[in-house]
Parts: C-alpha cells; structure tokens; sequence
C-alpha cells in the first residue's frame, strides 16, 4: 500500500475571536510520519480534526493525494483516527470493536473475521479478541484502538495524544511499536504529541506549533541542532541564550560581541553590524576548558564561575555564570574518572562554533 499524500495550505479555524489555527501551509509526503508538537492550546487538535472533517476550516485548502476534501464529509475520507479518549464501546469484544468499521463499509462477516485477525495480528494481541475493553489494561487498549484504526486499510492514520494516559515505561514501548506498525503497513501518520521526546523518537518530520502556526519544520536533527527562532530553540531540549551585538559576518558565520567576548555563530541571515541578536546552544555542547584553548575560527571560549554543581547520575549539571552575568547550563556526562566541579571555582568554558546557532 502506499499512503497518502496530504497538503494544508493557508488554512485557519477562528472561534469568535480565538484564531485557533492562523495559517498553516504543510505538505506531508507519502508513507511519512509527520508530527505536530506544540505546547497545549497552539492549535494541534483543531488542526487534525480539519484533515478529518470533524471541523470546517474558515479558509484555506486541505488536499489528500492532490484532491480538495475540504467538502468531503468524515466518512469519506477514509482516514483511521486515534485519539486519547476515543474510548472503545464498553460492551463490545474487542473483536467487535476492531470490526466496528468494517461493519460500517459493509464488508461481509467472513472477509472481517479475517481482517480482524490480522489486525489483531499486526498489533501482537492475537487472543484477546473475545475480551471485553474493561478486561484489558490501558496499553492493550490502546492497541485495540490502533488496530480498529488500521483494519479497514486506510492510507492516513491521524493520531492525537495517543499515548498521553500511559505511564512512561509503556508509553516509550507503544512509540517503538507504533513506529513498527508505520513501517510494515506504509501508511502516511500524522501524530499530534506535546511531549517533545515521543516526536524526537517517532517522527520523520516535527512541525513545531506555537499559537496556530507552524514555527518550524524539519527533521528531528533540524529541529535540535538548527533551530530557526527562540520558541523552537527553548521548547525542544534545553538551551542556552546569549544576547550580543553583531560586528562582523561572513559565510555563513557571524561573528557577536556578548559583553567584551567575541562568539562566532551559525546563521543563514546576514545580519548587519549592530544589530542585536540573541546566540543559543545546548547545555551538552558546552565544556569546561581548563587548559588554555584559544578561540578562533571554530572554537569559542568564554571565561565563568562555577554557581551550581548538581549529580544526576548519568550527568552532571552545573549552573554557570559569565563574566557579564549571563547564567548558562552545561551538562557533562559523569565519571568516576572525571573531577567534579566545586560551586565558587572560576574556570573557563569552550564550545564549537558549528553549535553556536543565531535565532
Ligand atoms: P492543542 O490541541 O494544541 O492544545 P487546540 O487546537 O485544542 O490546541 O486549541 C487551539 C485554541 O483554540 C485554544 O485556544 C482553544 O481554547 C481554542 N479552541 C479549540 N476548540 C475550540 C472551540 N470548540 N471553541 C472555542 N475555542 C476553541
Ligand atoms: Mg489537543
């Protein structure tokens, strides 16, 4: 099977006058796994519920394979849906359950009991089809749910918050499966997540939602090595920020006075001498330098004291203070061979400059 291709394309959802999406123009390709991320209340739900047809955008355009269905009713579309509480019926089996859309299309009984068992199957409860919902545990619910989602074939499988009401231990498990799923059945997915590690883990693309835009797309690696503004560079993993004053800029790289230090920084802008601009980096990129490492083209250097020294067992987190006052995080893996850092110790920190992103 090949899954579909879907475009979004201006589209917004005003409530009165809560713009509850504000412009959204995507195009998620084939047999892709896209993810919308985004904090609670950016626009995520109503989004997906547009590609669904459960909600009329007030403009814009949502294609499935190059077709307009913006007038197309739910049915119609063909699409399986997950969502955290789209409970199972209480007094079905779970085979009736997963045969539910079947029964809905008209397929004959024998074609679904064996749809069924394949789905049943491909979501490894292969005996549990005589169960009621209350006599499975939340996991295996959800399972159940995929798999109501997935056995009429659809080519687009719209989840939201699937995993939300698990704990985290089977929540990672049902990621690594959901993943497995995609995979063998080549259907396009389109996840609807708040938790930053579950789309880092599962997604081909994450576009990043922030009041009912998109702030970002791009791969996961994008996302957290080149984020293109503050809100995406704060909300996926930790970040540092370093205000400065450009003074120089070539290729690609700019080059900022952050209080008497000069830092040298990725950009694709060319931003003129004297602007103000705000520099990031991960807190696991940071080093302590103590021998002298000299700045230069590819390293940057930065002289702090040491405020806060936390163990966390597989790391280490200090809390760092420039010279200027700018507090930083750095992150070190712990060893037993590697000195801890005493509160008070004035030392020096270096980074690379191919770290150092301008947002
Ligand atoms: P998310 O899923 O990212 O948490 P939603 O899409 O549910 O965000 O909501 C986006 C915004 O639209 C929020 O401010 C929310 O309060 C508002 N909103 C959502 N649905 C409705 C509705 N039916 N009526 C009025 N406002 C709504
Ligand atoms: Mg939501």
């Amino acid at each position: 099977m090949r899954g579909a291709s879907v475009s979004l394309t201006g589209l917004e959802k005003s409530y009165g006058r809560v713009m509850a999406v504000a412009g959204v123009s995507l195009d998620i390709r084939s047999g892709e796994f896209l993810t919308l991320l985004g904090p609670s209340g950016s626009g995520k739900t109503t989004t997906l519920m547009m590609i669904a047809g459960f909600q009329t955008p007030s403009a814009g355009d949502i294609s499935i394979d190059g077709a307009s269905v913006v007038a197309m009713p739910p049915y119609r579309r063909n699409i399986g849906m997950v969502f955290q509480n789209y409970a199972l019926f209480p007094h079905l089996t779970v085979c009736e359950n997963i045969g539910f859309p079947l029964k809905q299309r008209g397929v004959p009984k024998d074609e679904r009991a064996r749809l069924v068992g394949e789905a049943l199957e491909l979501v490894h409860l292969p005996d549990y089809g005589g169960r009621y919902p209350r006599q499975l545990s939340g996991g295996q619910q959800q399972r159940v749910a995929v798999a109501r989602a997935i056995v009429f074939k659809p080519r687009l499988l719209l989840m939201d918050e699937p995993l939300g009401a698990l704990d985290k231990q089977l929540r990672e498990n049902l990621q690594l499966e959901m993943r497995r799923l995609h995979a063998e059945l080549g259907v396009t997915c389109i996840l609807v997540t708040h938790d930053q590690d579950e789309a880092l883990t599962m997604s081909d693309r994450i576009a990043v939602m922030n009041d009912g835009k998109v702030a970002q797309i791009g791969s996961p690696e994008d996302l957290y090595d080149r984020p293109s503004n503050r809100f995406v560079a704060g909300f996926i993993g930790q970040s540092n920020f370093l205000p400065g004053v450009v003074c120089g800029a070539e290729n690609g790289i700019v080059v900022a006075k952050c209080e008497g230090v000069l830092v040298r920084a990725m950009t694709s802008l060319r931003p003129a001498i004297g602007t103000k601009v705000t520099l990031t980096i991960r807190p696991e990129r940071l080093r302590f330098a103590d021998r002298v490492v000299e700045a230069g083209p590819t390293v940057n250097r930065m002289g702090v004291i040491v405020t806060e020294a936390v163990f966390a067992g597989e790391r280490c987190r200090y809390l760092l203070k420039a010279d200027d006052g700018t507090s930083l995080v750095l992150k070190e893996a712990s060893s037993a061979a590697v000195r801890r850092r005493a509160v008070g110790q004035r030392t020096a920190i270096a980074w690379s400059v191919a770290d150092t992103i301008l947002v």
